[in-house]
């Protein structure tokens, strides 16, 4: 991605934008139980607190939602913990 200054500052932007969406739709179907101060992971749904995305081994990473060698350019936060196959 960019360098670490800029690819931080999308960390940041993607969590606080990801969370909005998860208070509107909390408050929409409150049966969902969904814990709004955390970032659902896309892929494997686990909830994670924004402290993930700080520091050399963060939690969550900046991923490619399309390959960036397909020219995807639009990224998004996936945890660590997902395999890719
Ligand atoms: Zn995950």
């Amino acid at each position: 991605m960019g360098n670490k200054q800029s690819d931080q500052l999308l960390k940041e932007s993607l969590f606080d934008k990801y969370n909005r969406n998860l208070c509107l739709l909390a408050k929409e179907i409150p049966s969902l139980n969904l814990d709004t101060e955390k970032y659902y992971c896309p892929l494997c749904f686990v909830p994670y607190h924004k402290d993930a995305i700080y520091g050399p081994n963060s939690l969550l990473t900046l991923e490619h939602i399309i390959p960036q060698n397909s020219g995807g350019k639009l990224c998004t936060l996936t945890c660590k913990n997902v395999i890719m196959i």
